[in-house]
């Protein structure tokens, strides 16, 4: 069956930067199995993705508009060392969960200078191009539990 809305995809991939490193991939463990439009996977990877079948491969290269959106310099801040209390050693590259206007957030150390800790809250991969290396493994009809959860259960989606 071709990929449309309400259905089960299963996709390998590798995902590239433009500088060709590789920053993730499927391999050598379970597809990704995602259900197609609920938004579970980025806008640019979904799209392309519609009409494709299992057994057919492609390469997809998707705009930080399409993807993870552009980097906003307004998520970098400076915060007192003081501010991370019960963590005596803050250091660069860190992640911790803070509490933004828009709900639970996650946040990056990327600089500890001084009594000064610099944090970004934007997406790891904000502001990139990437390019998709997809292989679809299986397309399949969603159930009507997963429709209403707007996620798959089983292998490589959720167990609950
Ligand atoms: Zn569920």
């Amino acid at each position: 069956m071709e990929i449309a809305d309400r259905c089960v995809v299963s996709i390998h991939y590798t995902l590239t930067n433009e500088g060709g490193e590789i920053l993730d991939s499927s391999q050598g463990s379970d597809a990704l199995a995602y259900l197609h439009g609920s938004g579970n996977i980025i806008p640019g990877l979904e799209s392309a993705l519609v009409g494709k079948q299992a057994g057919d491969k492609l390469q997809v290269r998707v705009e930080p508009a399409q993807g993870y959106g552009e980097r906003n310099e307004q998520l970098i801040q400076q915060v007192p060392r003081r501010a991370f209390q019960g963590i005596n050693d803050v250091k660069e590259g860190m992640r911790f969960q803070t509490q933004g206007p828009n709900g639970p957030t996650s946040v990056m150390v990327t600089r500890v200078a001084g009594d000064m800790v610099t944090v970004d809250g934007n997406h790891p991969l904000a502001g990139q191009t990437l390019n998709f290396d997809v292989e679809i493994a299986e397309v399949r009809e969603a159930s009507e539990e997963e429709l209403q959860h707007g996620h798959v259960h089983g292998p490589g989606g959720h167990h609950h």
